[in-house]
């Protein structure tokens, strides 16, 4: 990959990269587009990085289609599709990790030890593998936006972050590549989770500054989902993820499977 990009660069080129796991869906897709439109290259990595997975996470069985994600990225016309092995990325006797404190250490910090540790450390060898000038980044995911924003200004990585909003099915719920975990009850008690986004941000244009009312809204309306089990409801600071703040956050399992979503609660709730 990094003599491709060094071509590219020679020939002035700029490189958009969108990191992703696989099993893509639209939200990918979206990414791609904004990359596409802003870059001259773009590649798009598909690794599910084994050290951003805790040990009881679902690593073994993340679900993977790697002909369909190729044909995906082939269809929107991406320059590379750039999927390292584990070996390549963490090769015998690698001893380096990437860590980023504070902004990184609550919520998914603190549910999944390691993981913004594994975060880190992939994105800035994808980062250098690339020679990225432009790095697209979900929305669905804000607290490694936050994470890798600090990152790229602490280390000076010189990579512009774009941020692009969360794409939903139909009833709210955010696309993810864990929702094929969801059986089809589950798949309809999912919607709990944009459900109690949308009752907060309505509370918050109605006037509600109370973070404490704030939290029992988002609380509430997952408590009345028999199906869903809440980790964590919290309206946090968007750059730091310190409280107090005006983006909401929720870790929710439904089952088996751990969902996250969040919204700032400044802008109106889309739908
Ligand atoms: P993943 O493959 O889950 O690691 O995600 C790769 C990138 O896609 C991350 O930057 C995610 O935030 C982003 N992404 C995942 N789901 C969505 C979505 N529903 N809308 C927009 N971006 C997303």
């Amino acid at each position: 990959m990094r003599d491709v990009a060094r071509g590219w660069r020679a020939d002035g080129s700029s490189i958009g990269l969108v990191p992703t796991m696989g099993a893509l869906h639209a939200g990918h897709m979206s990414l791609v587009e904004a990359a596409r439109l802003e870059n001259d290259r773009v590649v798009v990595s598909v690794f599910v990085n084994p050290i951003q997975f805790g040990p009881g996470e679902d690593l073994a069985r993340y679900p993977r289609s790697p002909e369909r994600d190729l044909s995906m990225l082939t269809a929107a016309g991406v320059d590379a599709v750039y999927k390292p092995s584990v070996a390549d990325m963490y090769p015998p006797g690698t001893s380096t990790r990437v860590i980023v404190h504070r902004v990184a250490d609550p919520l998914e910090g603190a549910a999944r030890p390691g993981h913004f540790e594994g975060v880190a450390t992939v994105v800035t060898k994808l980062f250098a593998a690339t020679s990225a000038d432009l790095a697209y980044f979900g929305q669905k995911d804000a607290q490694q936006v936050a994470v890798v924003r600090r990152l790229v200004s602490d280390l000076d990585l010189g990579v512009g972050i774009r941020v692009c909003p969360t794409v939903r099915e139909d009833d709210g719920l955010a696309l993810s590549s864990r929702n094929a975990y969801l059986s089809p009850a589950e798949r309809q008690a999912a919607v709990c989770l944009s459900r109690a986004l949308g009752e907060a941000a309505k509370a918050y244009g109605g006037g509600e500054r109370n973070p404490d009312r704030l939290r029992a809204i988002l609380r509430e309306a997952i408590e009345s989902e028999p199906l869903a089990q809440l980790e964590y409801a919290e309206v946090v600071d968007p750059t730091t993820f310190s409280t107090p703040g005006s983006l909401a956050v929720l870790a929710v399992r439904i089952g088996k499977t751990r969902l996250i979503d969040n919204h700032d609660l400044t802008l109106p709730y889309p739908g």
